[in-house]
């Protein structure tokens, strides 16, 4: 009986009615076009990465643990065993970075001293004075836009990722400078997204200005690109492996020359 049924199948009539019923089916899919956008782009650079937080390859090595001459002040701080401690003062790149990838790993002190705002204290600071704070906030409250990872008085990080005193941990913070027009009003306003040990903490949060101590945040206007500035606040919080990346803006795209003309005729129109 069941090899009766399997010659059945192919019956020359069943076959048909399959086949009429495939029809829609084969005739959709022939149809179906590719969606292309007509935007023209330029092929994306290769870039080796880095393995275990090690630099990219299209990366500005600031600090590699040899020394800090690629930082005005570096003199101040102490070198030593490919770690740079705070000390004495704040220091600051020497070129000057707009929008860009930053990458450094940092230590607070391994003994336990002060508390609060007063333990583990350093920060990353951008355009002029875009805290990113650095703070042992391992079991030490204080307030919460002011821990470590908080855009300082403006935005506390998302979670708290931060591990114990002494132990290394990383940040990466993707920085989009704010645009200033002629009269240097403010055009568009700075962007940070913080990673703190590999974790999202701030997620392109828009800031309101300087993020100052004893002012509310105001913009005034500085050229797209600044140093890099890492605090010395009394502690000597350790430094490491700090780089930077600058091609961190999306391309903009380019529509090919008929394109243009149809938005020209359109926009003629209205
Ligand atoms: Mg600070």
């Amino acid at each position: 009986m069941k090899l009766l049924s399997k010659v059945k199948l192919f019956r020359p009539s069943v076959m048909a009615v399959c086949l009429v019923m495939a029809l829609p089916v084969i005739a959709g899919a022939w149809l179906v076009e590719e969606w292309k956008s007509q935007v023209v782009w330029t092929e994306p650079p290769k870039v080796e990465p880095g393995i275990n937080g090690a630099p990219p390859s299209d990366a500005i090595v600031l600090f590699d643990g040899s020394n800090l001459d690629q930082w005005s002040g570096g003199e101040a701080w102490k070198v030593a065993d490919g770690v740079a401690t705070a000390q004495k003062k704040g220091i600051g790149t020497r070129q000057k970075f707009g929008s860009c990838q930053l990458h450094l790993e940092f230590a607070a002190p391994d003994e336990i001293e002060g508390e609060g705002q007063g333990r583990g204290n350093s920060g990353v600071f951008f355009g002029n004075g875009y805290e990113v704070q650095v703070l042992d906030s391992w079991e030490n409250p204080t307030y919460f836009d002011g821990q470590c990872g908080a855009l300082y008085k403006q935005s506390p990080p998302i979670v708290n990722p931060c591990r114990k005193p002494g132990q290394w941990q990383s940040y990466d913070i993707i920085y989009d400078a704010p645009k200033f027009g002629a009269y240097g009003e403010l055009v568009r306003p700075a962007y940070f997204t913080v990673l703190l040990n590999g974790v999202v903490i701030q997620n392109h949060v828009e800031l309101k200005g300087r993020t100052l101590y004893n002012k509310p945040p105001t913009y005034e206007p500085h050229p797209e690109k600044t140093a890099i500035y890492l605090q010395f606040h009394k502690d000597a919080v350790r430094y490491r492996n700090i780089w930077v990346r600058e091609n961190v803006s999306a391309q903009q795209p380019q529509l090919p020359q008929e394109y243009r003309w149809k938005v020209g005729d359109f926009g003629d129109e209205n």
